[in-house]
């Protein structure tokens, strides 16, 4: 099926762009073989740009399939760069929007790490709503957590704020899905909403091919963000970047009934980083054009290591190794994936087939060339490697 109609502010002037052919429908969740990795079903992704809102999302999203409920593994907390991010973060959210002993409502908790730093930091409660939730894994008495899909069952739980991060992206119905929440606060006119999500114009920009798989199908940029916010009934109060500028925060309050009666696009204020639509559209062709030359040197390079019998590694599993390795899959240049996360050491990749290791295991492989998948962790991982006895000459996307 095809969605023509845009999901993030119901226009119908959308136009398909970029395709990836069989993209495994999973990147995140844990595989026990490598047979059942490999039998990870394969759907195409067709990214269509929204000449209305600049929405951009994946029109063959297929909203049937159940991603999130078995074996889901997404802890990004094991990394430094990240716990330092996210620490500056809540206390940054905190000393905001006065949290301090308030209750937050955390929509896509995942395995709680947020939720719980954040009630440490606060001294408040945490309440997350995830279905890949793993009991257990939190033991912090000021948590509580349902194991489900946030729905309008919900919408009695009043909290200060409601945090929503890497969750909106994965979701088809975007508009839809902030109506809910908005609906959920018609009297609450003070609680915060706070969003997290991937930025699309960085992807545009430096043709980040590796952040585009079938999990993701919703793709924001920040002035897409704000229209469907603003549609549904929201007033931001602050809209940015960080983390290198690939994530955008957004930050809004169920706009008060007499600015702009739930339809006002243009009630609140104005960001600086909100692009223009026909800006938008340029960056599109730009990217059109120069993700062939992307994808052709990565083959190039990837090649020109094989024939050299060089030993390569990715490192940095989760979705962005399943974006990279997709399409190089036929290839066969690297053997081995590396991730610090310990819950998936052992496992396979969905529909590639490689075993995930620990860092550990690169000191007797002693690779030839390491391509880390996200930049930002560059100097941390290559102090990993070098305290480890291992240099190898190094690629950061
Ligand atoms: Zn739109």
């Amino acid at each position: 099926m095809i969605h023509t109609v845009c999901p993030n502010c119901e226009g119908s002037n959308t136009e398909a762009f970029f395709e990836i052919k069989q993209a495994p429908i999973f990147s995140v969740v844990t595989v026990k073989s490598e047979q059942e990795a490999l039998r990870v079903p394969r759907k195409d992704i067709e990214l269509a740009f929204c000449n209305h809102c600049g929405f951009i999302y994946n029109r063959r999203f297929d909203t049937d399939i159940d991603y999130f409920t078995s074996g889901y593994e997404d802890q990004q907390g094991f990394s430094k760069t990240f716990m330092n991010f996210a620490t500056e973060l809540c206390n940054e959210l905190i000393a905001k929007y006065q949290l301090k002993g308030k209750t937050v409502l955390e929509i896509g908790c995942g395995k709680g790490d947020f939720i719980n730093l954040l009630t440490n930091l606060s001294g408040g409660c945490g309440i997350g709503i995830d279905p890949a939730y793993e009991e257990g894994r939190q033991n912090n008495p000021n948590l509580r957590f349902h194991k489900e899909f946030y729905t309008q069952k919900h919408s009695h739980i009043t909290a200060a704020m409601i945090a929503c991060r890497h969750t909106w992206e994965h979701i088809h119905a975007s508009l839809d899905f902030l109506r809910l929440i908005r609906k959920s606060l018609d009297n609450s006119p003070d609680t915060v909403v706070f969003f997290e999500v991937p930025q699309v114009t960085r992807i545009l920009e430096i043709q980040a091919f590796w952040d585009i798989y079938y999990e993701h199908c919703s793709y924001f940029s920040a002035a897409s963000a704000a229209h469907a916010f603003r549609k549904a009934g929201f007033e931001i109060l602050d809209l940015r970047y960080v983390y290198g500028e690939q994530y955008l925060l957004i930050e809004a309050k169920p706009a008060s009934k007499n600015s702009g009666k739930n339809s006002g696009n243009n009630s609140g204020k104005i960001f600086a980083i909100e692009e223009d639509l026909d800006e938008q559209k340029q960056r599109i062709d730009s990217f059109k054009r120069e993700i062939k030359q992307l994808l052709g040197e990565w083959r190039q390079r990837l090649t020109a290591l094989k024939s050299a019998n060089k030993k390569v590694v990715v490192w940095g599993g989760g979705s962005k190794s399943v974006g990279f390795l997709t399409n190089f899959s036929d290839l066969n240049v690297i053997e081995h994936v590396v991730d610090i996360n310990p819950n998936m050491t052992g496992h396979f990749i969905p529909g590639i087939g490689k075993q995930y290791r620990a860092p550990q295991f690169l000191k007797d492989y002693q690779p030839d060339a390491v391509i880390i998948m996200n930049g930002v962790y560059r100097e941390e991982i290559t102090q990993s490697l070098h305290a480890m006895g291992v240099f190898p000459e190094i690629y950061a996307l």
